[in-house]
């Protein structure tokens, strides 16, 4: 089959169909729109079997047709209008349900109404055989792409399909591709006879489409040179579906992240080394600080857009190797591929951190976020595994949270350690419990008025019988994170009041300060400890002082005046620990009722240096009503300077450090025999 092209004009008379009428060979025009003949010559009648023309005009054509027909020959209509196309074409006709197989020359016929009509002129009768004009058909009817190229991809047959999708029969098959590279790729595999496969764009006439296509080597039968089939099938529903169902599969349906499972999923193809670069990772786990208290606080849709917002913007700040994943709740996690050296690392996640830190406007209210990073790296080639490495991020992150949050940790051995140390208190602090094997010791407090030992602070002591003696720094956090604090503070108090009454009944009479934890302050039944405490006490509950820090006096601030309050009542003192490390804000603490300040040993040991802010706080102390201790005295200048600047009592080694119960009372002779000496 052939096509061409020419100039002719379409037919224009006052009888439009006067010219054909006079003609032997048969011709007609078929109405496009409506699927019947419009006119026809005697000629036609007769190939048509019809007696004459207006009971061929009659018939309804479109019985019969199949949609691959009909879609053609709406576009030949649009091609006569655009291009005044002619094409030579097979027409199989069924005038009595016997087929005819004729060579017909299409071209446009405009009608006395203006639309655009096919003139179909009968050039012969087709001798192929019926296995020819089988395939002829079929080659006609389908909606596949089939065309043969040259070697070089210059055009020498494209079926109707190919023609209408392919706009015409000269477009080469170069042209036709959207991607850059896949008709290169296409030539390549060809010219090495391979026969090739691809799922790809194609420029088709109905706009840009998905074809599954495919390209063979052959001969052309016409002139035995080497040429090219083609075919194409459309694909694009089914793989925008297909594409559709992929991304839906892989996304967090919140933020439009990947989620946790398309993560995992890459995170075993890199180890199984599915990718070949083998490549270094940076694996960054980013949680939205408090996001909890922001959800409980401001509810879940505001907590929804702080999950958008976040993700948003830490987007703005990802490379296209990146990963970026929501693993559910307020945690995300970042796959950097070949992460930048050290620097540039440590820039990026600041850009990240100042993004995120944006205030975030949400309705009525404006909310500022922060995050908490940890960073661990894979190396593919160092033969890295996930889980360790997945553990080591967690780490990281970790470690950024216990150290205030809004920050970003880079795992490093040390992190490691910490952790395998933080696990070993973990499981031994709950042993120690049990094993009762935590002890107080007393360090005796001095006042500089009277040279007298006055009052003693309880000290918490653990001794394993590996490790030795562990330090209350180290293990009450881990009390406090597996909480477990509680339990602790029950024991301490206990132990504490059990001491004071063997002192009484034994005639020495000192005051014991115990330290309470924050975490244990803002328990709901923190009152009720020292209700217990009151219970057991043998001895004026003034004697008693309790030791705070500035932090439990932060936040709800009825809620601490009314714990402090019941505490008042009961008759125990209030003490503020390690004053000056924290808020530090005397006007705020001047409302709750506190007996004594204790000035951090870090102050002490930095005079006289830090004079000029401990005497501010001394005088502002006085202005309270509250008596001021000094912790952590090791000098005499130390303990001459706190005396001159009316400090009311100290303790510290310079007199002694905490001693077990039963050598406290002899201590305290000893220092009090000391200092009337040295007086
Ligand atoms: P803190 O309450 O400020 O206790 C004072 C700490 O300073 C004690 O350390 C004490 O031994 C040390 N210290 C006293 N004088 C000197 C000195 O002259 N030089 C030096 N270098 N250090 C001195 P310790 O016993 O290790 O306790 C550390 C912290 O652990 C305490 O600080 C307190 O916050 C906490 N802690 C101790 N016992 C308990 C307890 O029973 N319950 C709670 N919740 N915390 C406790
Ligand atoms: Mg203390
Ligand atoms: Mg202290």
């Amino acid at each position: 089959m052939t096509s061409l092209e020419s100039g002719r004009q379409p037919t224009i008379s006052s009888d439009p169909f006067a010219l054909a009428r006079g003609l032997r060979t048969p011709v007609w025009v078929y109405d496009t729109d409506c699927c019947r003949i419009a006119y026809a010559n005697e000629a036609a009648c007769k190939i048509w079997s019809a007696d004459d023309e207006a009971s061929l005009k009659s018939r309804d054509l479109s019985q019969g047709m199949s949609t691959t027909v009909a879609k053609r020959l709406k576009q030949y209509q649009s091609d006569f209008i655009e291009r005044n196309a002619e094409f030579c074409e097979f027409w199989t006709l069924y005038p009595n349900g016997i087929p005819i197989t004729v060579n017909v020359v299409y071209t446009g016929f405009i009608m006395p109404d203006g639309r655009m009509a096919m003139m179909c002129e009968v050039t012969g009768e087709a001798k192929e055989t019926p296995e020819t004009l089988r395939s002829t058909e079929a080659l006609l009817h389908t909606d596949v792409l089939i065309a043969l190229y040259t070697i070089e991809g210059r055009p020498l047959y494209k079926n109707p399909a190919a023609r209408n999708a392919l706009w015409g029969i000269d477009v080469g098959f170069d042209e036709i591709f959207v991607i850059p590279g896949v008709f290169d790729e296409m030539r390549a595999s060809w010219q090495r006879r391979d026969d090739c496969h691809c799922v790809t764009k194609i420029k088709t006439t109905s706009g840009e489409r998905w074809f599954d296509l495919s390209t063979k080597r052959c001969l052309d039968a016409v002139t035995g040179d080497q040429a090219l089939l083609v075919t194409a099938f459309d694909v694009s529903e089914l793989k925008t579906t297909r594409d559709k169902a992929r991304y839906l599969a892989a996304r967090d349906q919140l933020t439009g992240c990947f989620n946790r499972s398309y993560m995992q999923q890459r995170l075993d193809e890199i180890s199984s080394n599915v990718d070949p670069s083998r490549s270094r990772y940076a694996l960054l786990f980013l949680d939205i600080d408090k996001f909890k208290k922001v959800n409980d606080t401001f509810g879940h849709e505001i907590g929804d857009a702080i999950l958008r917002t976040f993700a948003e913007r830490v987007r703005k700040h990802i490379r296209e190797t990146d990963v970026f994943a929501r693993m559910g709740g307020d945690e995300f996690v970042l796959l950097m591929k070949e992460p930048p050296s050290s620097d540039d690392l440590h820039h990026h996640l600041d850009k990240i951190r100042g993004e995120v830190t944006k205030p975030i406007d949400c309705g009525s209210i404006q909310l500022s976020v922060t995050t908490s990073i940890g960073v661990a790296v894979f190396d593919n080639r160092a033969g890295t595994d996930w889980a360790t490495t997945m553990k080591q991020a967690d780490l990281a992150l970790y470690h950024s949270k216990r150290a205030g949050r809004d920050r970003y940790t880079v795992y490093d051995d040390s992190i490691g350690a910490e952790a395998i140390e933080r696990s070993w208190l973990e499981a031994n602090v709950k042993r120690a419990i049990q094993d009762d094997a935590f002890t107080l010791f007393y360090q005796p407090r001095i006042d500089l008025a009277t040279n007298t030992v006055v009052a003693a602070e309880a000290l918490l002591r653990w001794f394993h019988p590996e490790r030795g003696d562990i330090p209350p720094g180290k293990f009450i956090p881990v009390c406090e994170e597996i909480g477990v604090i509680d339990q602790i503070g029950m024991l301490v108090i206990k132990q504490a009041c059990q001491q004071m009454n063997i002192w009484r009944r034994d005639g020495f009479e000192i005051d014991l300060s115990v330290n309470v934890s924050p975490k244990q302050f803002q328990h709901e039944d923190f009152a009720s400890l020292f209700e217990k405490a009151a219970e057991i006490a043998d001895f004026p509950l003034s004697s008693l002082e309790l030791e705070i820090t500035e932090t439990s006096l932060v936040g709800d601030n009825a809620e601490v005046s009314r714990r402090l309050l019941r505490i008042n009542e009961l008759g125990f003192r209030l003490a503020l620990d390690d004053f000056g490390t924290g808020y530090s804000n005397l006007a705020h603490i001047s409302r709750f009722p506190v007996d004594c300040i204790k000035l951090d040993r870090s102050f002490v040991q930095q005079l006289p240096s830090s004079g000029p802010l401990l005497s501010l706080i001394l005088a502002l102390a006085k202005q309270i009503g509250a008596i001021t201790v000094a912790e952590g005295v090791e000098t005499a200048e130390q303990l001459a300077w706190l005396r001159e600047h009316d400090c009311d009592q100290v303790q510290g080694f310079l007199f002694s450090q905490a001693v077990p119960a039963d050598d406290l009372m002899s201590t305290c002779y000893d220092i009090c025999a000391q200092r009337r000496s040295v007086a």
